[in-house]
């Protein structure tokens, strides 16, 4: 081996690095909240009147892009007035607006979480991103009891952290916490039971959980440890003791 063949392995050993590097970045995803969700209704049916009912909407784009139309996704675009002031506020702080986000992803076909811009605001052409539409990384997960058809989105952030944007499967820590579900809509034993089972599922991989209408939420082992303590307080738990062991499991992974 001469000199100039260690310059061409060194040359090729940095340019593989390089790819495998800009792979990773390019299948992570930065997420920014563009709407804070929120709840006035309680689980224990107590209403905070100073709460707006919104939900949470969020951006996400690739972990080594800058937002633009072509590679940014808006879930749960449901706008109200303050809402939207804060949501071009933190766009402003990305160098971003509205007309440059591209795709919108609508978790589950309740009305406070379709597409609504204020009335005085003209909407940009957004194009939806479809459950088929794969990328890279991005997977869609469905988590039904509080809507059959409600789809999460899961990701790893640059920070390697595996990100759930689950919206209503988990409204906010409070109801999480409680082991309650949105009561308002009169679920069926077998809805309340799936809502368990997403909720596993979810706990099972999110080290980040992205809620409907509230605050993103950290699992932590404290949390896990507190949802397995209480998981028999849940209605119709005993007739899904396998929710139980999801939760047991990755307990352990902590340890
Ligand atoms: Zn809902
Ligand atoms: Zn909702």
């Amino acid at each position: 081996m001469n000199f100039s063949d260690l310059g061409t392995n060194y040359h090729l050993r940095r340019e593989y690095r390089e790819i495998k590097e800009r792979k990773t970045m390019a299948d992570t995803y930065n997420w920014l909240i563009l709407q804070p969700g929120a709840l006035p209704l309680q689980p224990d049916g107590t209403v905070r009147r100073d709460r707006e009912h919104r939900c949470t909407a969020v951006l996400i784009w690739p972990g080594d892009a800058d937002p633009c139309r072509e590679n940014t996704i808006m879930v749960d675009p449901c706008f109200t007035d303050a809402g939207y002031e804060y949501a071009e506020e933190q766009l402003k702080q990305i160098g971003a607006r509205f007309a440059d986000i591209g795709r919108i992803f609508v978790t589950h076909l309740h009305h406070d979480h379709l597409l609504h811009l204020p009335y005085d605001v003209p909407s940009p052409h957004f194009r939806p991103f479809r459950p088929t539409d794969s990328l890279p990384g991005l997977t869609v997960e469905h988590c039904p009891g509080h809507d059959s058809m409600l789809l999460a989105l899961a990701f790893r952030a640059p920070d390697e952290r595996a990100v759930w944007i689950v919206s209503d499967a988990v409204l906010d820590e409070a109801w999480l916490r409680a082991w309650n579900f949105y009561w308002p809509n009169q679920y069926s034993p077998e809805e309340i039971v799936e809502t368990w089972r997403s909720v596993a599922k979810i706990i099972a991989s999110a080290d980040l959980i992205i809620p409907g209408h509230g605050a993103p939420v950290e699992v932590t082992e404290a949390l896990v440890r507190h949802l397995i303590d209480t998981f028999p307080t849940a209605r119709h738990a005993d007739h899904c003791p396998d929710v139980a062991d999801g939760l047991r499991a990755r307990a352990e992974s902590f340890e």
